[in-house]
């Protein structure tokens, strides 16, 4: 492998985030202190949440969500496979039953037609993802879950500050959860937060992350068995910080997904993501475009292999979950999760980053397409 010259993903780091960081380390309290709360309330103001749990990564959070609503074996729930993995593990670590359900061709989130087929009397709940920041399809979504009074958690470790109707994607449900993973839009170094209007929800998810503990107890009075989920001060720290360039962050990853989109729109070979959703704002995670139908997986892996050959590190998201060594044995798709595998065959994550440079676009475009050609000519 080539050295990469142009990463998939970087954080965008200031010198005042690490001074942050630092100065949590000439206190004394390194975890369950004052920025812990400083981040949950600033994160609760942002998005408009009433209650903000903040948690050692995203997957703690949509586990504490599972475990939170009473979920658990015998219940299925409805995710789609075309995600990150965690969104399905959580609900297999409480004994539950992932559902996959396919995705819409467009959006490549849940798709609402295909839903309903889907739901059993075992159904409790429906997992969804604004996969790559941009919303779902939440009115009809939601319709689907109060007809069949099942439960909703969003999964928004890609989507802080994408918008539905005006709303803040992570509120729509009942409950929904960020990350903060580096490659995220904010980072914590690790790291992710829950969002809820429901205050019993936010008390339990606070006890789970800390071992059971109740507020009001003794330290070492268990009230139910926990975890530690926890988020360290120097995380929360570093949270905080980013948080408060979380519009300019956001208008940055908008104005690089306009340059691909411009620099790519011409390529009859490639499907590039919509720049705009009617009544939404995206909220850009990763820069993915899809190759045309004519082009096969191995097309596709041969392109990635091309550009990583040349330093320009491409990413392929998402492999479905349910072709996974970890799924194929267990889990049940209902339905045939035919787009889910024509996007998981053609999907190529672009390097994509708050600092990457024009240039680095153009760079990145250019062996692209080259790339691209080389393939077409053996298609010919
Ligand atoms: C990033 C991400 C998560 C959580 O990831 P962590 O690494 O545990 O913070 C969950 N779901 C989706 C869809 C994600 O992209």
């Amino acid at each position: 492998m080539a050295q990469i010259r142009i990463p998939l993903s970087s954080p965008d780091i200031t010198e005042a985030d690490i001074e942050a960081v630092v100065s949590v380390l000439r206190t004394t309290q390194l975890s369950l202190g004052p920025k812990m709360e400083a981040f949950e309330h600033a994160l609760a103001a942002y998005v408009g949440a009433t209650h903000a749990v903040a948690v050692n990564s995203g997957t703690s959070g949509l586990h504490l969500c599972v475990r939170s609503l009473g979920i658990g074996e015998g219940d299925e729930v409805i995710v789609p496979s075309f995600t990150f993995i965690a969104a399905a593990n959580v609900i297999r670590m409480e004994r539950a039953t992932p559902v996959f359900v396919d995705i819409d061709p467009i959006t490549l989130n849940l798709d609402p037609t295909k839903v309903e087929a889907a739901i059993t009397s075992r159904t409790r709940a429906l997992m969804i993802v604004h996969t790559f920041g941009r919303p779902a399809e939440m009115t009809q979504l939601l319709a689907i879950a109060k007809r069949h009074n099942l439960r909703v958690i969003e999964d928004a470790c890609e989507a802080i500050g994408a918008e539905y109707h005006e709303q803040k994607a992570g509120l729509l449900g009942d409950t929904g959860v960020f990350a903060f993973y580096p490659n995220k839009q904010m980072t914590t170094g690790e790291g992710g937060m829950i969002v809820t209007g429901n205050g019993e929800l936010a008390a339990t998810a606070r006890s789970l992350r800390n071992q059971g503990r109740r507020r009001t107890g003794d330290w070492l009075e268990h009230a139910e068995l926990g975890f530690n989920y926890r988020l360290s001060e120097m995380n929360c720290a570093l949270g905080l910080q980013q948080l408060r360039r979380i519009e300019s962050m956001l208008a940055r990853r908008a104005e690089v997904a306009s340059w691909y989109d411009q620099r790519l729109r011409k390529n009859a070979s490639l499907v590039l993501p919509a720049l705009d959703m009617a009544d939404c704002r995206i909220s850009w995670f990763v820069y993915v475009v899809l190759l045309a139908p004519q082009f096969s997986r191995e097309d596709r892996d041969a392109i990635v292999r091309q550009l990583g050959s040349e330093g320009i590190a491409c990413g392929r998201y998402f492999a479905p979950i349910h072709l996974q060594p970890a799924y194929r044995n267990a889990a049940v798709p209902v339905n045939s999760l035919e787009v889910t595998e024509f996007a998981g065959e053609r999907c190529i994550a672009l390097p994509f980053f708050n600092r990457i440079a024009p240039a680095e676009v153009e760079e990145v475009c250019a062996r692209l397409e080259a790339a691209i050609l080389q393939r077409l000519a053996r298609l010919r």
